[in-house]
């Protein structure tokens, strides 16, 4: 079809992926929308003017990224980006058009999710370090001595806070974990301040 080739070499596929919020690093890499991952394996060739996911194997030119995203079919996502990019050819106005705000909203949602996810899932790992190490450090080496607070604190914690980093952050599911941010904001509140008081004091 000659207007979905028209669409095609207007746009560089490069500004058609960021303009649907897809944010490419230097390399024209990033996270995959289409599939779960945590490293990037989603890239754009900008001379070729294809993308191409290496871990899922998806792949195609601008309009079939439009497409695949906005789940709409090809002539849909042509007029969707001659909309969008003002490519100025003459076609109506997609019937997709208010899709695209409704699905950026959704993408600026996950990509705060995920950025919490990395945060506090570091967070908890850093936390059971700690724990760990007083557990190592701190164990009483004899029965009259007076038991360490830190010692204390990494029997009561280590095996609560190395099940939630297994159970929801490693092996939980999206619900989980949306569930834990919901509910448990406060005891991510509480190990932040715990780890931040400990660092700021010891070095
Ligand atoms: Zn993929």
């Amino acid at each position: 079809m000659d207007f979905i080739r028209e669409v095609k070499g207007r746009a560089d596929i490069v500004k058609v992926a960021e303009h649907y919020g897809i944010k490419l690093d230097r390399s024209y890499k990033c996270v995959c929308p289409f599939h779960k991952e945590k490293t990037a394996s989603f890239s754009i060739s900008p001379r070729k003017q294809i993308w191409h996911c290496f871990g899922c194997g998806k792949g195609g030119d601008s309009i079939s990224l439009v497409s695949e995203l906005l789940n709409i079919n090809a002539l849909e996502a042509a007029k969707n980006i001659n909309y969008t990019l003002g490519l100025g050819l003459d076609a109506e106005r997609p019937a997709s058009y208010l899709e695209i705000n409704k699905y950026k909203q959704k993408r600026k949602t996950e990509e705060m999710f995920k950025q919490w996810e990395n945060k506090t899932f570091q967070l908890l790992c850093d936390y059971l370090h700690l724990l760990w190490r007083w557990e190592e450090e701190y164990a009483p080496k004899n029965p009259e001595e007076d038991i360490s607070d830190l010692y204390v604190e990494a029997m009561h914690n280590k095996d609560y806070i190395d099940s939630l980093i297994d159970e929801i952050f490693i092996n939980g599911s999206n619900e989980d974990k949306i569930w834990f941010w919901k509910y448990e904001k406060k005891v991510v509140k509480r190990i932040e301040s715990r780890v931040r008081t400990f660092r700021s004091t010891n070095g």
